[in-house]
Formats: structure tokens, sequence, C-alpha cells
């Protein structure tokens, strides 16, 4: 499994993210583990796809990437250096490097303001620039993600949403970072402009060598996007490998099943659908041994018993599941690292 590197940009560590909350008079708390025991690193210039349904926790693990929900435990270190436990100024540096870009660019820009202020809105709270240093980068910001110089003058409404989603791409880049978290970026806009954006982030990648965290239903655009893919299932990676890997031999029955469920990318292309019966089981309560046993279609007696470790490929892809045989160089790794030690 993908345990942090020296040469990662962003590794994080057995993270989790739970959630206590009182059941009622006289019952005792109930936690919901959002997020419980996610590992991976990320190299400058990279992009990692999370995918799963919804509720499988990979929007939670984004806010604790952004430091927007604090980690009940586990480690981010953010180019070379521990940020979990930053606070207030120890944080800035982080906030700058990692910015995102959210699902719906027409709630996420002000109607009342011009977009040259929306995009000048980081550079005025978090740098030292003078103004005309900020117009002129304001300016830049444009040009970089294809806006007209006319841009700044303008209000959001004024532009369609792919135009609108540039800008908060804009935005987001104003602070120079090394990390941009994707959620659901093209999501909300016409079939007909999604290219143009994904065509849009790739090259700004190129230019900037930027690392993106992509979240995204569609997974089409995952694994055209991507380096490497992380599968989520009731809180925990499942799967991880190479986008091709992934998208051409899923291993784990339940990415077998999500991929199964998309579209075919080509009319003539045929492929079964794998058919999950039951409701995604609840993250307060989740089912013992393997978290999917209760929906798996080839679930043995062992697997309600014994949680499976990472079955690791020698070329990286790693698989927790006991279906897979620990043989022919496939080795074992906890599904969850160890505890990490307080810094
Ligand atoms: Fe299915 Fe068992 Fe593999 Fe889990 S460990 S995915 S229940 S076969």
């Amino acid at each position: 499994m993908a345990e942090p590197t020296m040469d990662a940009l962003i590794s994080v560590s057995n993270l989790k993210k739970h959630f206590g909350f009182s059941r009622g008079i006289g019952q005792p708390k109930a936690v919901l583990k959002a997020v419980d025991g996610v590992s991976f690193a990320l190299k400058a210039g990279e992009t990692l796809g999370l995918v799963g349904e919804s509720g499988c926790g990979k929007s939670t693990t984004a806010k604790l990437l952004l430091r927007l929900e604090e980690a009940t435990d586990g480690k981010i270190v953010f180019a070379g250096e521990e940020v979990q436990n930053r606070k207030g100024k120890a944080l800035r540096p982080f906030r700058r490097q990692v910015q995102a870009v959210f699902q719906d660019p027409y709630s996420s820009l002000s109607p009342r303001m011009r977009v040259g202020e929306i995009i000048a809105e980081p550079l005025i709270s978090m740098s030292t620039k003078s103004r005309r240093e900020i117009a002129e980068r304001v300016r830049e910001l444009c040009g970089l993600v294809g806006l007209s110089s006319q841009a700044p003058k303008l209000y959001p409404h004024e532009f369609s949403g792919g135009q609108r989603q540039r800008i908060v791409i804009a935005r987001g880049l104003a602070l120079e970072p090394r990390l941009l978290i994707l959620d659901e970026p093209v999501s909300a806009l016409d079939v007909s402009i999604r290219a143009q954006v994904l065509n849009l982030l790739q090259d700004l990648q190129d230019r900037l060598n930027l690392s993106y965290v992509m979240i995204s239903h569609d997974l089409d655009v995952i694994v055209h996007m991507c380096d490497r893919v992380a599968v989520m299932y009731l809180g925990r990676i499942v799967e991880h490998g190479t986008s091709e890997e992934i998208g051409k031999a899923p291993k784990h029955p339940y990415t077998q099943a999500l991929f199964s469920a998309a579209l075919p990318r080509h009319p003539a292309e045929r492929h079964q659908r794998i058919k999950l019966e039951g409701e995604i089981p609840s993250p307060i309560n989740p089912p013992s041994g393997c978290r999917f046993h209760t929906r798996c279609p080839y679930a043995m007696p062992i697997c309600s018993e014994v949680d499976p470790d990472f079955r690791v490929f020698p070329d990286g892809q790693a698989v927790a599941c006991h279906l897979i045989e620990p043989k022919d160089g496939v080795t074992l790794a906890p599904a969850v690292l160890p505890a990490v030690p307080a810094a």
C-alpha cells in the first residue's frame, strides 16, 4: 500500500475522521466513522482520483486534506512537514499551497463582486502584494485560464458555466498552490464543455507542475485524468493502483461492480453489469471483517470475520480482498497502518 515516501508532495497515513453524536437521553454516544484509516502518497505533478459511492468518505477525505475538518487521528505530511496539528498562523503557508476547486461554479461565485475582485480575494487576504501587483497578477491569471483581458471588469452572470469554472480555477491558482483538490470539478457543466475544462486542468498541471486530488463520480473522467486511483468503501480504501490498471482490470469485487456500472466507452463495447444487492451499510456500525461482505457476490465465511490485509502486487496495485492469494510476488500490507505516534 502507498505509504508515505520521501519524495511525496503530500502523504497521509491512517487518516481518520469520526463524528460523535448523541442517540438520545441515557443512550451511549454513537460514532460515525466517515474516514477510517486512509493512507496514500502523491508526488508533485501527479493526479490521484478518489472514487466510490456517496457516503464512502471521499469528500470528507478532501476536507481533511484541505484542513477544513480536523482529523480524529492520523498524519498529513506536506512537503516534508507534518501539518495535521497546525493552527492559526502556523497553518497559513499550508493553506496557500493547497487550494480547492469545488463542483458548482454557479453558487461559489458572489454575484455582487466583479470577477477581478473574486480572483484577487485570496491575494488580498493572504499576500503582501500592492494593489498594482494584485491587478497585474489578476490579469496574468485570466490569461492563464483562457479568460479575456476584459473579464476582471465583468460580473459572474455575464459568463457561461465553463467560463465561471475558469474563474474559480483562476482564484484557486492565485496564491501559486502546489496542490489542488478538485471536488467534482466538471459535474455541474454541460457535457459539451467538460472536455475544455479538463483539458485546461491538464494544461495547467503540465505548465505549473501541479498535483491534483480529484473526486468524481464519472469514472471515465477519473481514468482519463488520473495517474492513480484509490477506490473507497465505507471510509476505507479497498483498491489502489494506476488508472490504467484499475480502469482495465479492477481486482476488488467492489471496484469491478463500480466500473461495470459505468457507461461503455464505445457503443460496440459490451460488458456485463455486476449488480450489487442491498444498500451501503451505515458507517455508524460498519460490518465486521471485510466491510463489503454484506454486498459482495463472492463473500466467503472468512470475509465476515477477518478484515482483509492489502494484497500488494509487484507493480504496486493494492487490493484488500481475501480472494487474492498472497503468492507469486504478491505481498501483504496492513489494511490500516498502525497508529501514528504523536509528533
Ligand atoms: Fe468480497 Fe470477501 Fe473480498 Fe470482501 S474480502 S471483497 S467480502 S471476497
